[in-house]
């Protein structure tokens, strides 16, 4: 026999948790309009296809046909390229060239009951509370698996099917969770309590959960948190594809870094592309900023400590589709783990650069106001003469011009101190070396990737050091004790 769960609590502590992860794509595009008809579309499109996907076919849809006259005016041929590849896209072709014929029944409007939803090609019952809940803001439940499954093994329900849970739930959930369950417990059952080996040795839920008929994965390997010892080893390294240095180990890296966290910069990927050993590493959560244009920046942490919750991008559109900020907050602190801009050939993006660097500064101080924070990442800037070989050779260069350089010490201004600098003040300590001209070997780099603490934490910093060593990229990874 299980005790009856507090499902209040329960639903708000997964809400504070997923707070900041990815949302479904369909909650996405509702923020972005609340049009039923393309909320309707876009929920079409996304039956077992990945958010990513879903998130590029429907925005490529509805540049050539944002309303159903525009989709009427389409061929099934044409419907079938626009939204090629999700998954079953020919007969999502078929169902959204009948939809505006459908839809003329309901005076071309997109109906609000779910008897009238489940009337139109490709519309079940969970797409119709989808659009219900979402476009018009009714009361609606969705059930999905994630949903069916996690009510279960809460065993807030006892039921063998999606239709039963959603029965179930109309009469026990209180009526101000119901539009926002799916949400909450889709992202909450892709980042841990998945359906198969869920994270419950990092759950927050961990105490309370009946953990029915589950199999958890195996609790991970000690961390430092855990032993005697009370400190927090952080790194960050720019692995210049994530794919590229996976082929050179780095699934097996990741355990013989001992790392409590784990920043990745320039992934060069999206979740969807990656191998389990890479979305799932052993002991660790990882989670993911990448950017819209694929094969392109992106930025990783991987974790054995339970973030509080996770903050997406800066809040910039023009910044975060280059999937370049991402951070976790702590009990103590905040780790914001970042891929500056390059200012490229000519110093062409130096404007965009910089713009970026002061909305990362008032995005910092504004965290700074709470807790602790760590920043650390590709700074894609030599701040010092000391931290490059060749400094008066590269002072029109990207990477160390004078505009770069000062912003670095408006930084420093600001009170962010440089970890590095804290404990070591030799020359020829460097992050990056060129491929070309046998520059690693003979030393010739620039020390651009690191870890800066804001100042009143700065006696937290046990340790900082860099890992030259460590190859599988141009630049080598950054080390950070800290002690809470
Ligand atoms: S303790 Fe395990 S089964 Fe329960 S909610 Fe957490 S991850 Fe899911």
């Amino acid at each position: 026999m299980f005790s009856p769960i507090d499902i209040n609590f329960f639903l708000d502590k997964v809400a504070a948790h997923v707070k900041g992860v990815q949302v479904p794509v369909v909650d996405l595009i509702a923020v972005q309009t609340k049009d039923p008809f393309k909320v309707l579309v876009a929920t079409i499109l996304s039956a077992r296809t990945k958010d990513e996907t879903t998130a590029v076919a429907a925005e490529k849809l509805f540049r050539v046909a944002g309303n159903a006259e525009a989709l009427d005016a389409l061929s099934e041929e044409q419907i079938e390229k626009l939204i090629f590849p999700v998954g079953f896209f020919r007969n999502k072709a078929r169902f959204l060239k009948a939809l505006p014929a459908a839809l003329s029944k309901f005076d071309n409007l997109v109906p609000n009951t779910i008897e009238e939803l489940v009337t139109l090609p490709g519309v079940g019952r969970k797409t119709a509370n989808l659009v219900r809940a979402i476009a018009f803001d009714l009361p609606a439940i969705c059930v999905d698996t994630h949903v069916h499954r996690i009510m279960n093994i809460w065993r807030y329900v006892d039921t063998n099917t999606p239709l039963e849970t959603e029965m179930a739930l109309r009469n026990s959930l209180p009526e101000e969770h119901w539009k926002s369950v799916n949400s909450i417990l889709v992202a909450f059952g892709q980042l841990l309590c998945k359906p198969v080996r869920p994270h419950c040795d990092i759950c927050p839920l961990l105490q309370e959960c009946p953990q029915y008929e589950v199999v958890p994965r195996n609790p991970p390997r000690k961390t430092k948190k855990q032993t005697s010892k009370p400190s927090i080893r952080l790194m960050s390294w720019n692995v210049n594809g994530i794919r590229a240095i996976e082929k050179k180990g780095f699934p097996k890296s990741i355990a013989k870094f001992d790392a409590d966290i784990l920043a990745l910069q320039e992934i060069k990927a999206t979740p969807d592309q990656l191998s389990e050993s890479l979305l799932q590493p052993d002991g660790y959560t990882a989670f993911w900023h990448s950017a819209v244009r694929k094969g392109y920046s992106g930025v990783a942490v991987y974790s054995r400590i339970q973030p509080l919750s996770v903050i997406t991008g800066l809040g910039n559109e023009e910044f975060d589709c280059e999937g370049r900020v991402l951070t976790l907050e702590f009990d103590d602190f905040y780790l914001t783990n970042i891929y500056f801009p390059n200012s490229g050939d000519g110093l062409k993006r130096l404007d965009y650069k910089l713009a970026f660097n002061d909305a990362l500064l008032h995005f910092a101080n504004s965290l700074r106001k709470n807790k602790s924070v760590i920043l650390c990442g590709d700074f894609n800037v030599a701040h010092k003469a000391i931290d490059l070989k060749n400094p008066e050779a590269n002072v029109k260069n990207p990477g160390y011009t004078p505009e770069e350089r000062a912003w670095m010490d408006s930084f420093v201004d600001a009170g962010y101190v440089d970890t590095f600098r804290k404990f070591n003040q030799d020359p020829d300590n460097y992050t990056w070396w060129s491929y070309r001209f046998n520059a690693r070997a003979r030393n010739i780099g620039w020390r651009i990737d690191y870890f800066w603490i804001d100042g009143q934490s700065v006696a937290k910093v046990t340790d900082a050091t860099i890992l030259p060593e460590v190859s599988g990229s141009d630049h080598c990874p950054v080390l950070l004790e800290y002690t809470p």
